[in-house]
C-alpha cells in the first residue's frame, strides 16, 4: 500500500499551500525548509499586485496554520540529503541542522538577539539592514526560535562571548547541539523550492555596485516596507535623501541573449506596484518604468496599469536603457536610452534607479534535482514533460513540482499549482499499490 504521507520541499507560499491542502485531506505532511523560517520570498514583499494587499497579512495566518496543524511536521533549517525507493514508498533522509538553541526550552522572548553584541548584514533585508549573529530572519518567523550563525559567532570562532547563554533565562542555548538525521517514509513528494535573484553586478552597464543610487527591486521592497530597515521611508543610499523621481528598468538580465533568455514573468507587474506605492507614500514623487514590452496578462492587470498611469503619475517608456551613469555633482543616476516609439536617443536624470533583475531557479535546484533524479529544462528550472495535461507532474511517478521552481510565476499561479500538486499527490496515494 502507498504510504499516506507526503514530503514537501520548500516552505514558500507554494509549499505551504500544498502542505495545508494535503494535511486537511488527512495526509501526514513533512514540510522541509532550508532556512530558519517558512515564508519564502513572499515574506519579503511589502504589498502584492494587483490588489495591493499587505503580503505578510495574507501570509502570516497560513504560516501559523501550517505550524499548528496536527498533520504537519515542520522541519526548518533542514535539507533533504537522500531519497531512495519509489512512488508509494520513498525513503527520505533529512538533515536537521543544529540551531544551537533548544526548541523545547526556547520561549521566543528575543532577549538573546537583543543582548548579542555582534551584527552582520541581513540576508532578509537584502543587505540594507543588519541582523544579530543569533537571529530569527524576520519578526514573524515561524518557528519563532532563533539560530546561531556559527560562521560569524565569536564564541564558535574565538572561544569567547557566550552573551546569549548568559541572558537566556530559559536555558535554551546549547552550543553542543549537533545536526540530526531524520528518516521518514512517504508515498509522494512535492518540490516547491522557488527562486533566487540574478546578480545584476554582472551587467556593468546598469551600474549596480558602482552608481550608489542604483538598487534592486527586492531591496526596494524592503525599503518601502514599514517593517523594513528604513521603516517604509524611501532613502537614497548616497545621502539618505527622499527621492523625488524613480526609474524602474525592466528585463535586467531577462530576455537577454547574454544572460537569461526567458521572461521572468512578474516584473512588469511588480514594478507597477512599486511605482504606485512610491506615489502613495510621496504624492509628489514621479516614477518612470522603462519596459521592453508590457506583459500584463493576468486578471485586472491592464486596469492596474491604467490606474498607475492615471492616478499615480507613472510614465511607461518603451525602451531598453543602454547605460546608467552617475552625475558626480549630486550622485544622481542618469539613464541613457533610446525612446523607441520616437526613435530618439536621449537621457534622463533621476534620484534613484530600481533594477528589476532576472529571477532564476533557487541555488539548490540542481542539487535537489540530482537527489530526486529529476531533469532540468533549458533554463535550469524543473522539467515538466507534459505541460498541457499534467502541468505539475515531473518525469518520476509520485514526484510533483509547483510554484516558481518549475517556471517564473506570480503568487496566485503558484497557489493554483500548489493545490494542483496536492490533488495529484492525493490521487496517486489513494490508488493503493
Ligand atoms: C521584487 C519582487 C516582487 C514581487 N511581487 C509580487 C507581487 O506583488 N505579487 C505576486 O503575485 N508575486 C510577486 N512576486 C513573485 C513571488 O515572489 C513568487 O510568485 C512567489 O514567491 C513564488 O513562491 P514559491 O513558494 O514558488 O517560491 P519562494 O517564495 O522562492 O519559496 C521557496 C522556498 O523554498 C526554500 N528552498 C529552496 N531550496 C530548498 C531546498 N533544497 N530544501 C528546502 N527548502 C528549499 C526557500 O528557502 C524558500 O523558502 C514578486 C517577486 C519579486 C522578485
Amino acid at each position: 500500500m502507498a504510504k499516506k504521507s507526503v514530503l514537501v520541499i520548500g516552505g514558500g507560499i507554494a509549499g505551504i499551500q500544498s502542505s495545508l491542502d494535503l494535511a486537511n485531506m488527512g495526509f501526514q505532511v513533512y514540510l522541509v525548509e532550508k532556512t530558519p523560517s517558512i515564508g519564502g520570498r513572499m515574506s519579503q514583499l511589502d504589498k502584492t499586485f494587483p490588489t495591493n494587499d499587505c503580503a505578510m497579512c495574507i501570509l502570516a495566518p497560513k504560516m501559523i496554520e501550517a505550524s499548528r496543524h496536527p498533520n504537519i511536521k515542520l522541519l526548518t533549517y533542514s535539507e533533504v540529503e537522500e531519497v531512495a525507493g519509489g512512488f508509494g514508498k520513498f525513503k527520505v533522509k533529512i538533515r536537521e541542522k543544529a540551531r544551537f538553541v533548544n526548541e523545547e526550552k526556547c520561549t521566543g522572548c528575543g532577549i538573546c538577539q537583543e543582548k548579542c553584541p555582534w551584527k552582520v548584514a541581513s540576508e532578509f533585508e537584502m543587505g540594507l539592514g543588519q541582523r544579530k549573529v543569533i537571529y530569527t530572519p524576520f519578526p514573524q518567523a515561524v518557528p519563532n526560535v532563533p539560530v546561531v550563525d556559527r560562521e560569524n559567532c565569536v564564541y564558535f570562532q574565538k572561544g569567547k562571548c557566550r552573551a546569549c547563554e548568559k541572558f537566556c533565562e530559559a536555558g535554551a542555548i546549547d552550543y553542543d547541539q549537533k545536526d540530526e538525521i531524520v528518516e521518514v517514509e512517504v508515498g509522494a513528494i512535492i518540490l516547491a523550492s522557488g527562486f533566487d535573484l540574478y546578480d545584476p553586478s554582472g551587467l556593468e552597464e546598469y551600474g549596480y555596485g558602482k552608481v550608489k543610487n542604483v538598487i534592486t527591486a527586492m531591496q526596494y521592497e524592503r525599503m518601502i516596507s514599514a517593517s523594513g530597515p528604513t521603516e517604509g521611508h524611501l532613502k537614497r543610499p548616497s545621502d539618505g535623501a527622499t527621492p523625488k523621481s524613480l526609474a524602474f528598468i525592466q528585463c535586467v538580465g531577462s530576455r537577454d541573449t547574454r544572460h537569461k533568455l526567458y521572461c521572468s514573468s512578474v516584473c512588469c507587474m511588480h514594478a507597477t506596484k512599486e511605482a504606485i506605492l512610491a506615489n502613495e507614500h510621496y504624492p509628489e514623487l514621479k516614477s518612470y518604468i522603462f519596459y521592453t514590452d508590457m506583459r500584463a496578462v493576468g486578471k485586472r492587470f491592464r486596469e492596474y496599469i491604467a490606474r498607475a498611469e492615471q492616478e499615480y503619475k507613472v510614465t511607461y517608456i518603451r525602451s531598453r536603457p543602454s547605460e546608467v551613469t552617475e552625475n558626480p555633482d549630486n550622485g544622481d543616476p542618469i539613464v541613457w536610452y533610446e525612446e523607441t516609439t520616437a526613435r530618439a536617443r536621449t537621457s534622463m536624470e533621476v534620484d534613484m534607479v530600481v533594477l528589476c533583475q532576472a529571477l532564476i531557479p533557487s541555488a539548490s535546484t540542481k542539487e535537489i534535482s540530482d537527489i530526486l533524479h529529476l531533469s532540468l529544462n533549458d533554463y535550469q528550472f524543473i522539467n515538466i514533460p507534459d505541460r498541457l495535461f499534467h502541468p505539475v507532474d515531473t518525469e518520476i511517478p509520485g514526484i510533483f513540482a509547483c510554484g516558481f521552481c518549475q517556471e517564473p510565476q506570480d503568487i496566485p499561479d503558484s497557489v493554483v499549482q500548489a493545490s494542483a500538486a496536492a490533488a495529484r499527490a492525493a490521487e496517486f496515494m489513494s490508488k493503493g499499490d
